[in-house]
Parts: C-alpha cells; sequence; structure tokens
C-alpha cells in the first residue's frame, strides 16, 4: 500500500482493479489488459465566442474495454476536469456496467470548461462541436454517451441532433439522458437517486437497521443528491434529511428539512445555503455530521485518510463517483461503516439509461411503472450478489462489487479472446 495518499482517481482505479484481481487470482495478460484504455480521444473545440472572439476548450472522450458491449459514459463539464480523470471515470463505467449486469462496457467524456461562465449559445456552439468531433467513434453500436456533472438533457439534445445531422438518420439511441420529448425515457432523471437510494435501504436491511428511521446527510445538490433528498420517504420508507450542501457550502437542521421548500430555495437563490431556519455548515464538516446515512453526491476525494476516522454515518452510499479514497475505505470498514461503493450505488443512472437505449432502438417507449419496477429488480439483485460476495471473501463491498465486475468482464474477454 503506499504511504502517502494519491489523490489522482486513475491510480485509486487502477489500485482497486489490482486488489480485487489478486482475490481474484486473475492471469496477469488479464489484468494487463483491463489495466488499459482501448481508445483515448483528445480534441481541441474552437468556438466562436458572443463578443466575436474565439476561444479554444479541451475535451476528451475515452472508451475503456467494450468485452460486455458497447461504451457507455457521461460527458462531464468541469474546469478541473484531466485525461486521467476521464480515463478513471471510464473504468469505473466498465466496472459499473459489469456490477448490474447490463450489456455496456465503460467510456466517459469531459470539457474543460465552467459552464456557467458561458450564454447558452456558446455552450451550444462548444457541444455541437465536440458532438461533431467524437462522431467518428460513438454511435448505438459503439459508444453512447450520457449526462454528467453539469450536463443535462439539453446538452444530450444538442449531442444527438448533432450526430443525426452528420450520419444523416435520426439516431435517439446515440445517447441517453433527453428529455422525454425527444426520446428519453419515464424516470432517467430521477433513476441515480433512485436506484442509490434503494441500494441504502438494502444496506440497511442487511445491517438489521431500519430504514424508516435514518437521519440522513447528502453533500452536493445536483441531479444526484436532489433527488435523494427528493425520493427518501418514498423509498427508505421514512428518514429524515438532516444536512446537504453545494459547492456554496451546508445547512444543517437535527429537526429535518422540509424538502420541497429547500429544493424551491435552491432553485430561487441557486444554492441551499441561506435556507431559513439552518444552521451553515461547510462541505467537510457535513461529511462528519452525526447521521445514520451519508451520501456523498458531489465530486471525487471527499472521504481521505484524514477525515475517514471522523464519519459517524453508520452507512456512506456513494452517488458520486470517486468520492472515497482506498486508504479512507480501509479506516471506514475497520470502524464498522458499511459502504456500498459507487459502481453499485449510483448505477440506476446507467441502468435506466440502458432502458432508454432499449426504447430507442425499438422506437417504443415504457411506463414509468415498468422503468421503476426493472430498475429496482436490478439493483436489488446486484446489491445482494455484492453483498454475499463481500461476506464469503470478509472484505469490504468495493472490493467484494470489484470482484463481481472484474470477474464478469474478464469471462467475456477470455470468450472474444485476443485479436489477431
Ligand atoms: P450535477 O451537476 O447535477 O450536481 C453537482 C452538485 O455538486 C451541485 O449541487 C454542485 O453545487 C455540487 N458541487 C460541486 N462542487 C462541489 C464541492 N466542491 N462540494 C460540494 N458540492 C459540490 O451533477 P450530478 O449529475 O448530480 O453528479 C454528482 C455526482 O454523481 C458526480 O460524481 C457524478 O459522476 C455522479 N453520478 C451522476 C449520475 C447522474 O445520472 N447524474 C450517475 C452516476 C453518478
Amino acid at each position: 500500500m503506499a504511504t502517502t495518499e494519491s489523490s489522482n482517481p486513475r491510480e485509486i482505479a487502477q489500485r482497486q482493479l489490482e486488489k480485487a484481481a489478486k482475490i481474484l487470482n486473475l492471469e496477469p495478460s488479464t489484468l494487463n489488459v483491463l489495466s488499459h484504455p482501448k481508445l483515448v480521444l483528445e480534441v481541441g473545440l474552437p468556438v466562436r465566442m458572443d463578443d466575436g472572439s474565439v476561444k479554444v476548450f479541451t475535451g476528451y472522450r475515452s472508451q475503456y474495454n467494450d468485452a460486455r458491449g458497447p461504451y457507455k459514459g457521461g460527458i462531464r463539464y468541469h474546469p478541473q476536469v484531466t485525461r486521467d480523470e476521464v480515463i478513471a471515470l471510464s473504468a469505473w463505467m466498465t466496472w459499473k456496467c459489469a456490477v448490474v449486469d447490463i450489456p455496456f462496457g465503460g467510456g466517459k467524456g469531459g470539457i474543460i470548461v465552467d459552464p456557467h461562465k458561458l450564454s447558452k449559445g456558446e455552450l451550444e456552439r462548444l457541444t455541437r462541436r465536440y458532438a461533431a468531433a467524437i462522431t467518428p467513434i460513438i454511435g448505438p453500436a459503439k459508444d453512447i454517451p450520457a449526462p454528467d456533472v453539469y450536463t443535462d438533457g439539453q446538452i444530450m439534445s444538442w449531442i444527438m441532433d448533432t450526430y443525426s445531422m452528420m450520419t444523416g438518420a435520426r439516431t435517439p439511441h446515440v445517447i441517453t439522458g433527453k428529455p422525454l420529448e425527444v426520446g428519453g425515457s419515464k424516470g432517467r432523471d430521477q433513476a441515480t437517486a433512485r436506484g442509490t437510494l434503494l441500494t441504502a435501504r438494502e444496506a440497511f436491511r442487511a445491517k438489521k437497521l431500519d430504514p424508516a428511521r435514518a437521519t440522513i446527510a447528502i453533500q452536493g445538490f445536483g441531479n444526484a443528491g436532489q433527488n435523494c433528498a427528493v425520493l427518501a420517504k418514498e423509498i427508505l420508507g421514512g428518514g429524515k434529511v438532516i444536512a446537504v450542501s453545494d459547492s456554496k457550502g451546508g445547512i444543517y437542521n437535527s429537526e429535518g428539512f422540509d424538502v420541497a421548500k429547500l429544493v424551491a430555495h435552491k432553485a430561487k437563490t441557486g444554492s441551499v445555503t441561506g435556507f431559513p431556519g439552518a444552521k451553515a455548515i461547510t462541505n467537510e464538516e457535513i461529511l462528519e455530521v452525526n447521521c445514520d446515512l451519508l451520501i456523498p453526491a458531489a465530486l471525487e476525494n471527499q472521504i481521505t485518510a484524514s477525515n475517514a476516522a471522523r464519519i459517524k454515518a453508520k452507512i456512506v452510499c456513494e452517488a458520486a463517483n470517486g468520492p472515497t479514497t482506498p486508504e479512507a475505505d480501509e479506516i471506514l470498514y475497520k470502524n464498522g461503516v458499511t459502504v456500498v461503493p459507487d459502481i453499485l450505488a449510483n448505477a440506476g443512472g446507467v441502468t435506466v439509461s440502458y432502458f432508454e437505449w432499449v426504447q430507442g432502438f425499438n422506437w417504443y417507449p415504457w411506463s414509468a411503472e415498468q422503468v421503476n419496477e426493472r430498475l429496482e429488480e436490478k439493483m436489488v439483485r446486484a446489491f445482494h450478489d455484492v453483498w454475499q460476495i463481500s461476506q464469503d471473501k470478509k472484505v469490504h463491498m468495493r472490493t467484494g462489487a470489484y470482484c463481481l465486475a472484474v470477474s464478469r468482464v474478464a469471462k467475456s474477454l477470455s470468450i472474444l479472446g485476443v485479436w489477431p
């Protein structure tokens, strides 16, 4: 184990893979194949700004592994996007799709940009330029992008439209996370959060705790975090959201928040901060709040060796990708904190993306009930598969999830062989 803690997501993803490979006795050649992305595309994106100047942005698309099916994974717009981060995220997508057993490999994309600083016109021109640049490598049977941090249904629609125009055929299933009006799936907007809460509910039950009595803290109040707050009562059968945060800071109230009012406050002011009756806390403090369920739903490397020992939650359920470092994992495991890992806990999004893709291929939409029922079935089964492995092998759930995912991908790889 490294003595200094790395925050490089690619190094972290590699260590997690190697740990599972060791437990699985994976052949060195298979581990070697699984340690490399198949293709990483970097694109320069000249964009005409509103003031007439031209700025050049950098974008990426990483296609990690397609042994189980076409590459699948979101596109992130963030000033801190790096090549290594995109590669790590594409590796995690590979394992995530395998954990929930959907027929996809792993991919991810990103552009180094703060989209909040762009006008709508600039955002559209940047998005369409990126879509055109990655068109040669994406496609419904090749690579199917989706939303991630600071991208949304509008951006997915521009990508779908650009791809369709460049290929000359309307292609809804080249991308998921679209609005319903242009071929999206019912339930997609809340799917990640629904999946996170379903796995949290199963974790409470597995630990013989009552999910309906849970006090909940959520870091990040975007698609994943906000919907976790909104759906908590429905899925846990109760529970109380006592702390939330976003990039501007956090708030706490031991009595619990009126979530509908909080959502309205965020919509009106752009932040959860300043919500009446709440105490201000920082994004570091929210992780250490006295609660039963902690849901990191923002960015990577939030729970590290320096704060893991102070986490009081009984269950950490990772809506975000990569919020916990490997060093922190060991500390939490020793302290009896159950971590439902990202590649399981936030797989609801990609699962309903898979349903959206199937509906696109068939030009036949499903009902919300069909989507949610099938999502629940997938998430509950995946949770118990991973729980069982972690119990049998006496490892934490992340390593259990990796063992399941890596063995599935390795199996497909061995059937396909190495060509030529
Ligand atoms: P989003 O853009 O909708 O929301 C991000 C939220 O994080 C915002 O509330 C923002 O204010 C907050 N934030 C940003 N920087 C922060 C910081 N330093 N501290 C605290 N909060 C901060 O993004 P999202 O789609 O909700 O994604 C959040 C996480 O969930 C990411 O790790 C993403 O990869 C993961 N995820 C999302 C989906 C999905 O379907 N949206 C699926 C799987 C995983």
